[in-house]
């Protein structure tokens, strides 16, 4: 263990929505973050600037800031030491550069001339062989680069302006091995590795050495991402090898993948499409530049989901905390959480587990919380109403829902007379002696002089025995009188709640309307 200060980052490129396995990896790092009092940057990759989708970036700080996951330095979160935090205007400042530079005087990469033509050439004609071409130490050989050419003609070409990029000269006989956190010990053969493109002659980095360096220049302590980064490990290794940081390499911790519900594939939006559930934080429509057609989606916000019941869920898919306990709000999934917790192997996502957390979340809300998020979705439907009477609904509906939405949805009653009586309870229960009864008890209560659920209950009750009546059998056809719906929260609490005029206007309704 050394004692460097932890700091760690989220590297998305913004080329779309953040899916929530991206989200998901931002967690890990802030939880990583703040459980070692380190830092947690916002680093925007966007070094392939082709696959630039406008209005991603801003996308990914959105989505961040509704989860609670705040980087504490970074694109959208304010500059720290080492800004800037975006790759291209890190190229605009010449960071990359001379490390490009560093490394080809070392001998470690090269420049290399093909043109894509005569790329796609070699391509094709391994095809023939039955074989993928790579630009490696067998085929660089015969190619037209730095290691093939004269240094005059390699010059001639440079100084012509001829574009070219520069290559790592991935070594012909050796195995990399590196100390993954949550695999364990990972050894590759160079056999394995290519000549990745590390520079363009534009002055642009690929993703490879701009994430090397720029994890060396931001004192990244840890990367943690996912698991599709990991066959690019090695070579980033050797990066930093050759580039003489391998003292200060980050330990690095690649993420399981995140499953379809059969567990059959990696979860994608196509998944999410056909059995309907959101794989993004926030819904929107973002356009992508090459097919210049817009993309909408779905988000978890926009679905009803609380941004902490969301993150609880999505802490659960490939970590645990090796108790029985499942409900964590943010701050305790910091104390409680450790990469050597995070398992190897696909975390399966489960639509209807997702819901539980989401209702577990809401039932630890306050009542007044809930009112608060209540109120503005009455509004939208043109309903007013007070805190105080919407913190009311909110303790009487809170255990029967597991989204905002649907303490507005089922407690409509609450708001709206009924227009329609559950015909269900009707038939079964609605018989000749009900209208008379239901006028007894409307006269009654409209006597009543304490307003208390209690005592509305003693006088239901008394009023059905006086006329022989078993309260219990009679219970649910008053309900559907007062509210029309079958089913409700604790009726005499609810009947307290709607208060002596209204209770006497649908009563007087239901019996001007049921049966005629
Ligand atoms: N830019 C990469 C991505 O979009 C980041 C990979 C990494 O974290 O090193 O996922």
């Amino acid at each position: 263990m050394s004692d460097r200060k932890v700091r760690v980052r989220f590297a998305p490129s913004p080329t779309g929505p953040l899916h929530m396995g991206g989200v998901r990896t931002a967690l890990y790092n802030y939880l990583l973050a703040k459980k070692l009092g380190g830092d947690f940057i916002l680093r925007i990759e966007d070094t392939d600037q082709e696959r630039l989708v406008p209005g991603s970036e801003q996308y990914i700080i959105d989505a961040l800031k509704w989860c609670g996951i705040e980087p504490n330095e970074g694109i959208g979160f304010g500059d720290g030491p080492c800004a800037p935090y975006r790759q291209s205007d890190r190229k605009a400042a010449g960071v990359y550069t001379q490390y490009a530079q560093q490394l080809i005087d070392a001998g470690h990469a090269y420049y290399a001339f093909d043109s894509k033509e005569e790329l796609d050439e070699q391509r094709k004609r391994f095809e023939g062989m039955g074989k993928a071409f790579a630009y490696n130490a067998v085929t660089r050989q015969n190619l037209k680069n730095s290691l093939t050419l004269s240094e005059d003609e390699v010059k001639k070409r440079i100084e012509s302006g001829e574009h070219y990029v520069v290559r790592i000269k991935i070594p012909r006989n050796e195995e990399i091995r590196l100390q993954d956190i949550i695999r364990g010990w990972v050894v590759v053969h160079t056999s394995q590795l290519d000549d990745k493109v590390l520079y363009k002659s534009d002055g642009m980095p690929t993703y490879h050495l701009a994430n090397v360096v720029d994890d060396y220049t931001m004192n990244i302590s840890h990367v943690i991402r996912g698991e599709e980064w990991l066959p690019s490990a090695p070579l980033h290794v050797l990066l930093y090898r050759y580039l003489g940081w391998e003292n200060v390499m980050p330990q690095f911790a690649h993420l399981p993948l995140i499953l379809r519900p059969d567990g059959n594939g990696k979860l994608s939006k196509r998944d999410g499409d056909r059995l309907g559930f959101p794989v993004f934080p926030l819904s929107g429509e973002l356009t992508d530049t090459k097919t210049g057609k817009p993309e909408t989606f779905t988000g978890y916000r926009e679905k009803g989901y609380l941004p902490d019941g969301f993150i609880n869920m999505l802490a659960f898919l490939g970590w645990n905390p090796g108790t029985t306990q499942e409900i964590f709000s943010l701050n305790e999934l910091v104390q409680a959480f450790s990469l050597e917790r995070v398992s190897k192997s696909g975390a399966k996502f489960d639509p209807e587990k997702t819901k539980w957390f989401n209702q577990q979340h809401l039932r630890m809300r306050t009542d007044a919380q809930l009112a608060e998020a209540l109120i503005p979705l009455l509004k939208a439907i043109g309903i007013e109403t007070t805190p105080a009477f919407a913190q009311e609904v909110c303790r009487l509906m809170k255990e029967k829902v597991q989204f905002t939405h649907e303490l507005r949805d089922q407690g409509m009653f609450f708001f709206n007379d009924p227009e329609m009586y559950d015909a269900d309870v009707i038939k079964k229960r609605w018989n000749e002696q009900s209208a008379g009864f239901i006028a007894k008890v409307k006269d009654a209560l409209a006597a009543a002089t304490v307003w208390k659920a209690a005592d509305l209950e003693a006088t239901f009750k008394a009023t059905a025995e006086a006329n022989s009546i078993n309260p219990g059998s009679v219970m649910q056809l008053f309900r559907v009188c007062v509210s029309g719906a079958g089913g409700g929260p604790v009726l005499f609490e609810m009947v307290e709640l709607l208060g002596k005029e209204t209770i006497a206007r649908r009563l007087e309704k239901a019996l001007n309307t049921i049966g005629k």
